[in-house]
C-alpha cells in the first residue's frame, strides 16, 4: 500500500476507505446469508422442482442471494437452484460447495469489454460470480466482432458495456451485473474499483495498464492482468500474496516505438480469447481461494508455435514508488497523475498519435491530391506501408516501397520517376512525388528521408489513406 508519508490526513483517509471496503464485504455476506436463510414458503420443494429449473433465476444481488427451500437439512448448503446450476463445480473435490459459495459472494470488476474482456465476463457470469462489474466507454464496431465474442452484429453502434451486460444476464440471471458506461480515468477509477474485491485488466493500452495497477495497489486489490497482441499473449496476477505490482516490474515506460496496439499491429481473434479465458480462471481461483494463483509468475503464450511458458518474475520491489512500504504516493497523487504524459501514449485506442515533422510546404491534403489527379498532373505516388498492408487495399497506380526498405530501394523510385518523366509531355521538369501511408505518420518520415536524399519534390499526403477514405472516397475500405 502506498502510505501517506508525512500527510497524516491522507493516511487516515486510506485507513477509512479500507475499513469501508471491509464493511462492504461483510454487508454483502450478511445480506446473502439473510436472504438464503429466509425460506420462501410458497416455493415448491424437492429435487424434481429444482431439476426442472423451477427455482432458477430471478434473484439478484449475487448467487448467494437466491432463496433456499424449506426442509433442506443443512443450514450451510447452497440453495437448490444453485446446486443444480453449478453441479459440475460442486462435484470438483478441490472446488466444491465452499469454492462456489466464495465465488458467489465475491465481486469482480472487468475493465474493458473487448477481446480479453469478452471471455472474462462470459465465464465469470456463467460460473456464478456474485457481482460482475464491467467498465468500458466505447461502442461496438464491426471490426471488433472477430475477437470480441460477447458482442453481436445487432449491437453495432451501441454501448459495449450494455451489450456485454445483456449477454451476461442472458447467460445467468441470478448474478448482479453492474454497468459502468465510461472509460476508467484517474478521476473516477478509485470510486469504481473500491466497490470490488478483484480487478481484471482487460484493456489494451499502456497508460491504462499503469493506472489500473496503481489504483489496485492504493486500494489493496488483487489484479489479474492480461495482454494479447498479434499471435502472442501473456498474463500474471499482480499485487497478490506478495507478488509485484506493474511498476515494480516496469518502473519506467518503454519507448513509444516499442508500444504496439491491436489497431496497428493486428491480432488473431482467438489469441485474446485464450488469454481472457486464463484471466477468468485466475480471477475465479483468487475469488474462491482455490489452487495456486499466477502470482509472482508470468504465463507467456505463443500461438504460432503452440507454446506456453511460465517464467518466475521478481517479487515486489522495495524501491517501487507505488507499492513499497515507504511509498509516498497517495490517492490524491493518483487522481492528479497524468498517465498519458508519463507513458507518452494515449489512453484510447481511437486516438492514434499524429506527428508533425514537416513544414506546410512539404505537405498536401487528400482533397488537393485528388484535384491534381483530376487535372492529370504527372506524378509518382509512393505508398510506404508494409507490403501486407498494401495487399489489403491501395490507391491505383501507387508504388509500394515500405518505409523500412526505402533507403536501400531508392533506385526503384528513381526508375519510376524517370519513367513518369519520359511518359509525360512536359519536357525536363522533375515529376511530382507524393507519399502516402495509412495515417500520415510514416509518410512524413519518408518525405524527410527523401528530401535528404535529393528528392526535393517529395510531399506528404496529410492523414494518409484514412483521410482519403474520410474526405475523398467514402467507399475506400477502412481497416
Ligand atoms: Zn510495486
Amino acid at each position: 500500500m502506498g502510505g501517506g508519508g508525512g500527510d497524516g490526513r491522507s493516511k487516515e483517509l486510506e485507513r477509512l476507505w479500507a475499513e469501508r471496503d471491509e464493511l462492504d464485504a461483510r454487508i454483502r455476506l450478511l445480506e446473502s446469508e439473510l436472504e438464503t436463510s429466509s425460506a420462501a414458503p410458497a416455493s415448491p420443494a424437492g429435487e424434481d422442482a429444482a431439476a426442472a429449473g423451477v427455482g432458477d433465476g430471478g434473484c439478484v444481488g449475487g448467487g448467494g442471494a437466491c432463496q433456499a427451500r424449506p426442509g433442506l437439512a443443512h443450514a450451510d448448503s447452497l440453495p437448490a437452484d444453485m446446486i443444480y446450476r453449478y453441479s459440475r463445480h460442486l462435484l470438483l473435490p478441490d472446488f466444491g460447495v465452499e469454492g462456489q459459495r466464495k465465488l458467489s459472494r465475491s465481486s469482480i470488476l472487468v475493465v474493458g469489454a473487448g477481446g480479453l474482456g469478452s471471455p472474462v465476463a462470459l465465464y465469470l457470469a456463467a460460473c456464478g460470480v456474485g457481482v460482475l462489474g464491467i467498465v468500458d466507454g466505447d461502442d461496438v464496431e464491426l471490426n471488433n466482432l472477430h475477437r470480441q465474442i460477447i458482442h453481436q452484429e445487432a449491437y453495432i453502434g451501441r454501448s459495449k458495456v450494455k451489450s456485454a451486460a445483456d449477454t451476461c444476464r442472458a447467460i445467468n440471471s441470478s448474478i448482479k451485473v453492474v454497468e459502468h458506461h465510461h472509460t476508467l480515468k484517474p478521476n473516477n477509477a478509485l470510486e469504481v474499483v473500491r466497490k470490488y474485491d478483484i480487478v481484471v485488466d482487460a484493456t489494451d493500452n499502456l497508460p491504462t495498464r499503469y493506472m489500473i495497477s496503481d489504483c489496485c495497489v492504493l486500494l489493496n486489490k488483487p489484479l489479474i492482468s492480461g495482454a494479447a497482441l498479434g499471435l502472442e499473449g501473456q498474463l500474471t496476477v499482480y499485487h497478490h500474496n506478495g507478488s509485484p505490482c506493474y511498476r515494480c516490474l516496469f518502473p519506467n515506460p518503454p519507448p513509444v516505438a516499442a508500444c504496439q496496439r491491436c489497431s496497428d499491429s493486428g491480432v488473431l481473434g482467438v489469441v485474446p480469447g485464450v488469454i481472457g479465458c486464463l484471466q477468468a480462471l485466475e480471477a475465479i481461483k483468487v475469488a474462491s481461494d482455490v489452487g495456486e494463483p499466477l502470482s509472482g509468475r508470468m504465463l507467456l503464450f505463443d500461438a504460432l508455435s503452440a507454446r506456453i511458458r511460465i517464467v518466475k518474475i521478481r517479487g515486489s520491489s522495495p524501491a517501487c514508488t507505488i507499492c513499497a512500504e515507504n511509498s509516498v504516493f497517495t490517492q490524491e497523487d493518483f487522481q492528479k497523475f497524468d498517465y498519458e504524459t508519463f507513458t507518452q501514449s494515449p489512453m484510447s485506442d481511437k486516438t492514434a498519435p499524429s506527428l508533425k515533422l514537416l513544414p506546410e510546404s512539404a505537405r498536401i491534403t487528400c482533397t488537393e491530391y485528388k484535384g491534381l489527379i483530376d487535372k492529370g498532373e504527372p506524378h509518382v505516388l509512393l505508398d510506404v506501408r508494409p507490403a501486407h498492408h498494401f495487399q489489403i487495399v491501395s490507391l491505383s497506380r501507387s508504388l509500394n516501397i515500405p518505409l523500412s526498405d526505402l533507403e536501400e530501394k531508392l533506385p526503384m523510385l528513381e526508375t519510376s520517376m524517370k519513367e513518369t518523366l519520359d511518359a509525360s509531355a512536359a519536357s525536363d521538369k522533375q515529376p511530382s512525388l507524393y507519399v502516402v501511408c495509412r495515417r500520415g505518420n510514416d509518410s512524413q518520415s519518408a518525405v524527410q528521408l527523401l528530401r535528404e536524399k535529393g528528392f526535393h519534390s517529395a510531399k506528404d499526403i496529410v492523414g494518409g489513406l484514412q483521410s482519403w477514405a474520410h474526405d475523398v472516397d467514402p467507399d475506400f475500405p477502412a481497416y
